[in-house]
């Protein structure tokens, strides 16, 4: 039976989607984001001192489902999220039914770094997808993250030609891709994957005490946080050029 090791289960959200939302944060990224506010996600396997819990597709519904009413209630659902969920295609697959099965609402977070087979399965298995897009230039994107976008460009221009509804996310960075000149290289780029609407998650120091506690170095130590209006220039841009945008999740 398909296992995943899960390092959180956030109850009661409302940034990840529609509704009262549980948060389910898979272990395992395969981006290396200096800003990630999950250090500890990253690896593969936990790191030392860092727990995670072992869920079957059963007992894992078995634990979303107890929040149902407030799903119902809201119009909320379940949210997979990371480290990245897309690296364990079969058991989300697999999550999906069954949360489908149980009338509960699925949406998934992901830097879609992953094959277009899998890319593809699992956005059609889904009813709402948040993809991640941290830089349009593919130098600078691997110098901030350890991967290029070209996969990633792909993947974006597949799932906004395809049925399930998506959006793409851009969490903005400061000296990483908030000039006025990366405000313009987004506008050219979204345009030509032909997306209408984007959602700017302004950069935050949430995750600077997991670092502390890891021991990890922090690229962004003493970056001061954005607030919306740091980021009315980079709206602003992306609207005179046709784009629809949302601040923050
Ligand atoms: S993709 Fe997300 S979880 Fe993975 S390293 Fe980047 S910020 Fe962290």
């Amino acid at each position: 039976m398909e296992q995943a090791q899960v390092f959180n289960l956030q109850k009661f959200s409302i940034h990840d989607g529609a509704g009262i939302r549980t948060d389910v944060f898979f272990q395992g990224c395969n981006l290396r984001c200096g800003w990630c506010s999950n250090p500890e996600s990253q690896p593969k396997e936990p790191l030392p001192g860092e727990t995670v819990t072992t869920y079957t597709v059963p007992a894992l519904v078995a634990e979303l489902i107890k929040d149902k009413p407030f799903y119902d209630e809201s119009g909320g659902g379940v949210t997979l999220t990371g480290g990245e969920a897309l690296l364990q295609p079969e058991f989300v697959l697999a999550l999906c039914e069954a949360l489908h099965q149980e009338g509960i609402h699925v949406a998934i977070e992901t830097a879609a770094y992953v094959s277009e087979e899998v890319f593809t399965r699992v956005l059609a298995a889904v009813d709402f997808a948040y993809i991640d897009l941290k830089h349009y230039d593919d130098a600078r994107h691997r110098a901030g993250t350890g991967v290029g976008n070209a996969l990633i460009l792909r993947n974006i221009a597949s799932a906004l030609r395809g049925k399930t509804p998506a959006i793409v996310r851009i969490p903005v960075i400061p000296g990483f891709n908030d000039s006025e000149a990366d405000f313009d290289g987004f506008a050219k780029v979204l345009n030509n994957l032909g997306a209408k609407e984007v959602q700017l998650l302004p950069f935050h120091q949430l995750g600077e005490s997991k670092y502390k506690r890891l021991k990890l170095a922090y690229a962004y130590d003493g970056k001061k946080q954005l607030r919306d209006g740091d980021i009315s220039t980079f709206s602003a841009a992306l609207e005179s050029a046709g784009i629809r945008v949302q601040i923050g999740g």
